[in-house]
């Protein structure tokens, strides 16, 4: 029986923590408020945005909501972005994605000043991470390196693979395994012999987008596996890129979906929001 890595309950510890650091905080006359800014009224987008407001409430952040039709411009959303980044009283921004199609993501992240950019999307953040200086690190990816720390697994001299080279997940995952002085392959769609590499992990990082797509036959006896991905099975349950009844018995460690890498995204999101505190303090 492979241990489960059990997300929720780090999650909830994380949050734990945050809260008491933040009522210390409090304590000390600093306060921490986040903008979160939704453009449309996506029902997906809209259960995060929900999801945020409710643990910033929860671990004692105030949140200013920004919901905005999908109608507006991208010169409104820039606008209201640098105000924000005036705005002392608001120490992190989040512009919830995807916009709608005639809006630039790349420039909305752009705009979000370095200081205030808790999703870690910024170039300034990304080339911070890569160059081993301080900063916002990107919420899912730093929620992994948590889930392994916390569950005992060591990352040190592993051989790591991490399938998937998005710039949300696969991308800075391999930054922060190799950070962790992890040994660090990035597969991706054209990669030769997938199976061969991902066999050769240690640790399995899996972010591709396909429903149960990696089988035991990608994994090695005894490798951890950590599913980034989040669908939909045909009984309408979710389920992720791993086919866990399949793997499960071959790891040593597995993360289900859902309870695995999901919730820890929030969790990492709360901790950039305290660290805009942490940094103001240093
Ligand atoms: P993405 O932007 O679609 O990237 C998918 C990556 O997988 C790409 O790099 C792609 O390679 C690679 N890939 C696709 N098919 C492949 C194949 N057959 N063999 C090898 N590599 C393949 O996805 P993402 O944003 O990283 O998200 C990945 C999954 O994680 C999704 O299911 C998403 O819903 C989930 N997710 C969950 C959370 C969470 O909080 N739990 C957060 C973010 C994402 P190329 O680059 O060559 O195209």
């Amino acid at each position: 029986m492979a241990q489960l890595i059990d997300g929720k309950k780090i999650s909830n510890e994380i949050k734990d923590e945050l809260k008491e650091e933040v009522a210390e905080l409090k304590g000390k006359g600093v306060s921490i408020c986040l903008a979160v800014i939704q453009v449309g009224d996506d029902p997906a987008s809209s259960v995060y945005v929900r999801n945020k407001k409710r643990a910033c409430a929860y671990i004692g952040i105030e949140s200013k909501a920004f919901e905005l039709p999908e109608k507006t411009t991208e010169e409104e959303l820039v606008t209201l972005v640098e105000e924000l980044n005036r705005d002392p009283s608001v120490n992190g921004i989040l512009v919830q994605l995807p916009l709608p199609a005639h809006i630039n993501e790349d420039r909305i992240i752009r705009t979000i000043s370095p200081d205030k950019d808790v999703d870690g999307f910024h170039p300034v953040s990304v080339g911070r991470l890569w160059i081993g200086e301080k900063g916002f690190l990107s919420c899912t990816p730093a929620g992994i390196i948590q889930l392994l720390k916390r569950s005992g697994i060591e990352i040190e001299g592993k051989e790591c693979v991490v399938i998937g080279r998005s710039n949300i997940v696969g991308k800075p995952m391999a930054a922060l395994l190799l950070r962790e002085n992890g040994t660090v392959t990035v597969a991706h769609s054209r990669t030769k012999n997938l199976k061969d590499v991902a066999k050769r992990a240690d640790i399995l990082i899996v972010a591709i987008g396909k429903k149960q797509f990696i089988t035991s036959e990608y994994v090695k006896n005894g490798a951890v596996v950590i599913d980034v991905g989040m669908h939909r099975d045909e009984k309408n349950h979710l389920c992720g890129d791993v086919d866990f009844n399949d793997v499960e018995p071959v790891a040593s460690a597995i993360t289900p979906v859902p309870g695995g890498v999901g919730p820890m995204t929030i969790a990492m999101l709360m901790n950039n929001c305290v660290e805009t505190a942490r940094m103001q303090e240093e």
